[in-house]
């Protein structure tokens, strides 16, 4: 069946009745059937899907739709879905049903969209690779001895390999746009606040964001629309009016447009993608735009305040998990305490354990103010220093990742570099303002490229904009 590019086309195809919602369905089953040896999907809702699917036809036939009706959506494994597992790639979770349904996945559904399954991600959305998840890692489908990224790297895969047509996912460090880079797809992290966290398992909550992966930038600007705004459930999600992303995206602007010089000279870079973005800055140039290089001498600061901070709120959030009250209880504990440690310890991973201690090492009374407290004015300077760049610049411009995809196993030893792979993605989560990535080309080995905008907040539209202006294969 031919694959539709964007959701627009498929939905004026559903309009004259060329297509229905049963062959997208169909279509993105049998892919998902086929590439089954790439770990995308923990679980996929095949009849349900299909019997939303000839419902929603009917709806179409009778002309009374949602804005989303047959568009075929996957889950990140750590979006609320009532009535649907729920593990957050973690063995903790076992056998845990969601009771809720997660806002945005509610909004979802009140436009018609039909949810697909539940996708691959590492444990608790830590990582970069997803290696880390109790189910195995997801393969990248561009060559399958490499890493789709992570932590939302099913969801990345699942769009690249056309599982469905967007994906939601989650970035607290820069999990949606990472995979996204190395899986040649277009992946939004909106503003902190912009949608609700309600029914989102939490990570690090002052990071936290649900975010949307597409090949298509139109297709994000619609899902947007309709997930973002207000919400009862969550008192810090942002009460500001959402914009129409989607007609906002067909006026183009001429931007001006700043790159820290550091980000595109660093040694870090690999030179396929130092060339890309000299590449976009000479593109941008040459439509009009400005681009200026412009110096961020916080930029070092910025890795390590993440995971100060993000390791803190891991290490209280995921308290919870203590074989009581969710999914897995480790058999035959002696007394209270044991019943803790062995259900934790069997039930998380290896890096969800380390983090676990290094945040509630941070917290601890004699390092708190050392660590904790210095990360937490860190972060003010980071964000007002980067609120600074955008008062006087539309977007700043840069790799979404120092790399392209890596090979399986490559990084796994050493943590430390894992976390390097998060390098340039961190700041919009630790100065809370959007972000995107989008592909600008591929490397040698004809991995793809992504590039990174980020610009000040409630500013998504400038976001896809640029990618529109951008993107290439
Ligand atoms: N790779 C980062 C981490 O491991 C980001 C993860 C994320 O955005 N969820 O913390």
């Amino acid at each position: 069946m031919k694959n539709y590019f964007s959701f627009s086309e498929i939905q004026s195809n559903l309009r004259t009745g060329k297509l229905s919602c049963v062959d997208r369905v169909q279509f993105h089953l049998s892919n998902i059937r086929e590439k089954s040896y790439l770990n995308v999907f923990l679980s996929v809702y095949e009849e349900e899907a299909l019997t939303r699917a000839a419902v929603i036809d009917k709806k179409i036939k009778n002309g009374s739709t949602g804005k989303l009706a047959g568009m075929v959506i996957g889950l990140k494994d750590v979006l609320c879905h009532k009535g649907h597992p729920l593990q957050a790639g973690s063995k903790i979770l076992h056998g845990f049903v969601s009771q809720f349904t997660a806002t945005a996945v509610q909004r979802l559904l009140d436009e018609d969209a039909i949810i697909i399954g539940r996708q691959n991600c590492d444990e608790f959305a830590m990582g970069s690779s997803n290696e880390n998840s109790a189910f195995g890692p997801v393969l990248n489908p561009i060559d399958h001895t490499r890493v789709p990224g992570g932590s939302s790297g099913g969801s990345a895969v699942a769009v690249a390999a056309d599982m469905c047509q967007v994906s939601i996912g989650s970035d607290t460090g820069g999990s949606v746009r990472q995979p996204a880079a190395f899986c040649g797809v277009i992946g939004l992290k909106p503003t902190y606040s912009r949608i609700s966290r309600f029914g989102l398992v939490a990570y690090g909550s002052s990071f936290d964001c649900i975010g949307v992966f597409s090949k298509n930038v139109e297709d994000i600007a619609l899902v947007l629309e309709v997930i973002a705004g207000a919400d009862e459930f969550d008192s810090t999600v942002s009460t500001k009016s959402v914009p129409n992303y989607s007609d906002e995206i067909m006026q183009p602007k001429k931007f001006n447009v700043a790159y820290i010089r550091d980000t595109t000279e660093s040694e870090a870079l690999q030179p396929e993608i130092k060339n890309s973005i000299q590449e976009a800055i000479a593109q941008l140039r040459s439509e009009g735009h400005t681009v200026e290089a412009i110096d961020f001498p916080l930029l070092a600061y910025i890795l390590p305040t993440y995971y100060i901070l993000a390791t803190a709120e891991a290490s209280a959030n995921l308290s919870r998990y203590d074989g009581v009250r969710y999914g897995y209880c480790s058999p035959e504990p002696k007394d209270l305490e044991s019943l803790y440690k062995k259900t934790r310890s069997e039930g998380f991973g290896k890096e969800v354990q380390r983090r676990i201690l290094l945040g509630t090492f941070v917290l601890s009374s004699n390092y708190y103010d050392a660590y904790y407290t210095k990360a937490q004015k860190v972060r003010r300077v980071i964000r007002e220093k980067t609120k600074a760049v955008l008062a006087e610049h539309d977007l700043v411009l840069m790799p979404t990742a120092p790399t392209t995809a890596f090979k399986l196993g490559e990084l796994t030893d050493n943590p430390l570099e894992m976390y390097l792979a998060d390098l340039f993605s961190v700041q919009a989560n630790v100065a809370g303002v959007p972000a995107i990535s989008f592909p600008y080309g591929k490397d040698k080995k004809g991995l793809p490229i992504g590039l990174q905008a980020i610009a000040d907040d409630f500013e998504e539209s400038k976001l896809l904009q640029l990618t529109k202006l951008l993107t290439k294969e």
